[in-house]
């Protein structure tokens, strides 16, 4: 070995130094390999010396949070080698270590690895910091000293996370998880780190990643090359002083500098958390402390390390659960190196939300973080969503960030995007300065192809001269490490390289502004991704959660606002912010998309419920403080079946949270009295309640029996007739609706006109399949070919009318879509409405099946329109260019548009964000059959709705956005004991002053 012998410098000859690229190059990679010859060679000199500790002590299991006192079912004193269980069990464990002569006066460390998550606590429970294994050799080490004391003694806690970092997928990341892994302490011991060694394997790393990435046509990869050979003769393993007279010549190559035109390289420290992804919020809140623990302790030693931190429910969680790594946290940001970006709740998904939560994003956001820090963020950071709708230009300035960072847009499918600095306009033309890191990640851990990738892939070189690095572990957590950091160092100013700055977000886009904002290309409307399309659609249950619960918390603020503007109940604000909080915090980009692990998805569910059922309480409670007011008296919600009693006559109240006037056809509780002359229907059911055409003014509550009106009976007609064996004609006064023994529709008629909305010789409402198996990515993507493996579902039976009229008519059919499968579906047209309702329940079992629905349509457009955040986006309805085809799986909201001049169909939807309006048919995604990495994801039963709007004129013009509205939000009628209740907000308190305008929510601002 080569420490052995007198230690005199070598002199090779000359000869001996052929142009041998392979062999230098890999002997260089040898000698600093893990693996090969680590008994001579450099990196295993790293930790020269080791010794065990004096004690492993498990005190037990505990839940998360708790502290080794809560733990149960300790062993004692347990040993390297020993196996700890389940998965995301928590181990609490008690290491005692002394420090032992020989180590004294050098760098000491206790080294720690379970293959899972751990941390270290003080012995009085404070966070210090993360023990994960993070794919290499890195975080494992917590430093005790830099010059040991012979003789300390050391006590820590750990707390073991039996879940590695990317979850616990069994046999693949995303599979659905082994709940019956265990972890084995393969190392606990005191270990001294030899600084000298570090500093030279850090050297020769990048030397040899140098002369195998650098384009060898330049002499740069060369220089990198002999460098590293010169350092391998030089070095002789275990001589220190040998390694300090290598790291001189390494620093001599690092220190040969650029010229004045190389780029820069802004770089800053970040660690992406997924709220919930493989693992349950539960776990997300000890990443958070695990990764900001850890960061901080490494700001101590890298003062160039500056974090930029998003999200503000994980600051929150922090702050609940680990107040004294919070209190370290705010102290970090009091200093301007732990910088608080987003402004937003939670990174969310940002297609599905609606107008209101999307801008509560923001609002929520923005106020924790000017409440706990005194400023704004002012950098909207998003960096891992799929796909970024055109509202948010004008969201995020609105909020006061005028700077955009994300980057998931480079994982497109086909077309690669055309800009990484650039401006961005958004639907109502507001532009925000972005970028995108053009090394394509925002996990950098500071390669050389890392740094290469930055410059190399940018699009915009000329243009700008700066481009942006984000460096540290994410998804799963982690942030920066050790190692980044070297590198980084050595990086700076490396001839042959880009520069590397560290900076700050904010450093760095004013820059971008200040010296390139008038070169910077422009990109108008959404940035869609070109990938992870099925996330519209993937777990209907929790888009239905979400849909519904937009609407639920408008009625509650609606009615608690009015009750505390008119000082007759007290605005919930506390209550609402809670659930609020909770539903931003669904919508977070793997919850919302439907891409999480089983459990995630179900705690999530039952967070909707929360919401739900709060929001309903809210609505109720200030429902009944309005309707109160005038007489005095207590107008309570009726018991079930009162109004069977002839004796109790019942009210109706109900409220219209939108800013425009209702006709709708309603059910009518038992015991309400409907007006003589009125048109009644009797419902399905025994319940006694009635149907009933009901008419509401604008924004308000409405009550008793002026919401009936007698003269509404003679237009209130609608009948279904038989036109031939097992086919029906729907009519009313707008529609001819002729539909065949399959449930589907063979003629679509509006009446004012004639016009066939079908196209001749097709059918309408045709259910249809797809085999549905992606190339890796189950629960997120649909790929274009799945569409080649379309059949028709045709196969309906016991097709019969079901109500008769006058007010609502309705045929009902089954389909068998498979042995294991089949739906039922309701066709309806009321008397007074414009379109054909479908409304559908699914006993739904298949295996990477995609259910959809289409409805062709007559009429030549060269666009659709899909509604989105305050909008509505246009979208080919071709294929000519790249562009176009990669547009087969769109996101809208409740509804898309097909449309002419003076004529063309809409869909509607109450819970569905996949459509697809191409080539004269529309398609409505309905459900799918992922099995990753929720196992059971769609499994069970379903039931939404969606309707077919025929109409003349645009769609602005025919209603279709306020028809969506009152689609997807029906009137409910509430029966009141109240034998004479007046509401004191009678409605009109706001109208609409145009078909496009609508007030989109009323609220009390917090004081
Ligand atoms: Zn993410």
């Amino acid at each position: 070995m080569q420490t052995s012998g007198p230690s005199a410098a070598r002199q090779p000859l000359p000869e001996v130094n052929m142009k041998f690229k392979r062999a230098t190059l890999e002997r260089a990679e040898k000698f600093i390999s893990d693996i090969y010859f680590t008994d001579v060679n450099l990196r295993g000199q790293l930790y020269p010396d080791t010794q065990p500790v004096e004690e492993i002590h498990h005190y037990g299991s505990s839940g998360r949070y708790l502290s080794p006192a809560q733990a149960t079912g300790g062993r004692g004193e347990v040993k390297v080698g020993d196996s700890f269980g389940p998965t995301w069990a928590t181990h609490w464990f008690r290491v005692t270590a002394e420090v032992p002569e020989r180590f004294a006066g050098q760098q000491v460390r206790l080294r720690w690895n379970t293959g899972c998550e751990a941390m270290v606590y003080s012995t009085e429970n404070e966070p210090l910091q993360g023990l994960t294994e993070l794919g290499g050799q890195e975080r494992t080490d917590f430093i005790l000293s830099r010059s040991a004391v012979a003789g300390q003694r050391y006590v820590f806690h750990i707390e073991m996370a039996c879940n590695p970092i990317m979850g616990a997928g069994h046999a693949g990341m995303i599979n659905p998880p082994d709940p019956n892994r265990t972890f084995t302490l393969a190392q606990c011991e005191l270990a001294v780190y030899d600084p000298d060694c570090a500093a030279l394997y850090y050297d020769l790393e990048l030397l040899v990643a140098m002369a195998s990435k650098m384009d060898d046509k330049w002499p740069r990869s060369y220089q990198a090359l002999y460098t590293a050979n010169e350092i391998v003769n030089a070095c002789r393993v275990g001589d220190r002083d040998s390694y300090k007279r290598c790291h001189e010549i390494a620093r001599q190559f690092f220190n040969q500098h650029n010229g004045d035109s190389q780029l820069t390289i802004a770089s800053m420290a970040n660690c992406h958390i997924d709220c919930a992804w493989l693992w349950t919020y539960e776990e997300t809140v000890r990443k958070c402390a695990r990764s900001f623990a850890s960061t901080l302790r490494l700001m101590e030693d890298y003062p160039e390390l500056n974090f930029a931190c998003s999200q503000a429910q994980q600051y929150e969680w922090v702050k609940v659960h680990y107040p004294g790594l919070y209190d370290r946290m705010k102290t970090a940001v009091a200093d301007g190196r732990f910088i608080s970006v987003g402004g937003s709740w939670v990174e969310m998904d940002a297609n599905m939300p609606g107008s209101e939560a999307l801008a509560r994003q923001f609002l929520v956001g923005q106020r924790f973080f000017k409440q706990e820090f005194g400023q704004y963020c002012q950098v909207f950071w998003l960096p891992d969503t799929f796909g970024y709708s055109s509202q948010l230009p004008q969201l995020m300035t609105s909020a006061g960030m005028k700077y955009f960072l994300t980057q998931k847009i480079s994982w497109n499918l086909i077309n690669k995007f055309p800009h990484h600095s650039f401006k961005w306009q958004g639907l109502d033309g507001t532009q925000v300065i972005t970028h995108f890191p053009p090394a394509n990640t925002y996990g950098c851990e500071v390669t050389i192809d890392e740094v290469l990738n930055t410059v190399t892939n940018l699009e915009d070189k000329g243009r700008v001269s700066e481009s942006l690095m984000l460096y540290g572990y994410g998804d799963g957590g982690g942030g920066p490490t050790e190692g980044m950091l070297e590198r980084m160092q050595r990086l700076k100013d490396c001839d042959g390289l880009p520069r590397i700055r560290p900076s700050t977000p904010m450093d760095f886009f004013s820059k971008l502004e200040s010296t390139s904002a008038s070169s910077l290309c422009t990109w108008v409307g959404e940035m869609y991704l070109e990938l992870h399309n099925a996330t519209y659609t993937t777990q209907a249950e929790i888009k239905k959660a979400n849909r519904v619960g937009e609407f639920l918390l408008r009625d509650a603020e609606t009615v608690s606002a009015f009750a505390s503007l008119l000082k007759l109940a007290d605005y919930p604000h506390t209550e609402l912010l809670r659930i609020w909080k909770l539903f931003l915090l669904n919508q977070f980009h793997d919850i919302l998309p439907g891409t999480s692990i089983e459990a995630a998805h179900d705690l999530a569910k039952d967070y909707y419920k929360d919401v739900h059922k709060s929001a309903k309480q809210m609505f109720v409670t200030g429902l009944d403080a309005l309707l109160t007011s005038s007489t005095g008296q207590p107008s309570t919600e009726a018991a079930a079946g009162a109004g069977t009693d002839s004796s109790s006559v019942l009210t109706a109240a109900l409220v219209n949270p939108f800013s425009w006037q209702r006709e709708e056809v309603c059910s009518v509780p038992a015991g309400v009295q409907v007006p003589d002359g009125c048109s009644v229907q009797r419902n399905a059911g025994d319940d006694g309640s009635v149907l009933a055409l009901v008419q509401v003014p604008s924004l308000g509550v409405a009550c008793g029996k002026t919401i009936f009106s007698a003269s509404q009976a003679s237009t209130a007609v609608v009948e279904a007739v038989e036109e031939s064996v097992g086919a029906y004609r729907l009519s009313n006064k707008h529609l001819h609706v002729t539909i065949d023994r399959h449930g589907q529709l063979t003629s679509l008629i509006v009446n004012k006109t004639g016009r066939e909305a079908l196209p001749e010789g097709q059918t309408g409402n045709r259910l249809v399949m797809f085999d549905d198996i992606p190339l890796f990515w189950d629960a997120w993507d649909v790929m274009p070919y799945h569409l080649e493996t379309r059949r028709v579902l045709d196969n309906a039976t016991e097709l019969r009318v079901t109500e008769t009229g006058p007010l609502r008519v309705s045929v009902q059919y089954k389909v068998q879509i498979s042995e294991r499968s089949h739906l039922v579906q309701t066709i309806s047209l009321c008397s007074n409405e414009e379109f054909v309702r479908f409304h559908t329940r699914v006993d739904w079992h298949e295996n990477r099946q995609f259910l959809k629905v289409e409805f062709p349509v007559d009429v030549s457009s060269t666009e659709a329109t899909y509604e989105t955040q305050f909008g509505h986006t246009r979208r080919p309805t071709h294929s000519n260019t790249s562009w176009d085809v990669a547009k087969f799986e769109l996101c809208g909201h409740k509804w898309c548009d097909y449309s002419e001049y003076g004529f063309g169909m809409a869909v509607m939807t109450d819970c569905k964000y996949g459509y697809c309006a191409k080539d004269k048919l529309i398609r409505i995604s309905l459900l799918r059959s992922p099995k990753a990495p929720d196992g059971n994801s769609d499994m069970g039963c379903h039931e939404f709705s969606y309707a077919v709007f025929p109409h003349q004129g645009s769609f602005q013009d025919a209603g279709v956005i306020r028809q969506s509205y009152n689609f997807n939000h029906p009137l409910s009628i509430m029966a009141r004991a109240s034998s004479s209740p007046q509401a004191a907000v009678p409605g009109g308190y706001l109208s609409d002053g145009h078909y496009g305008m609508r007030a989109q929510c009323v609220y009390r601002r917090a004081s």
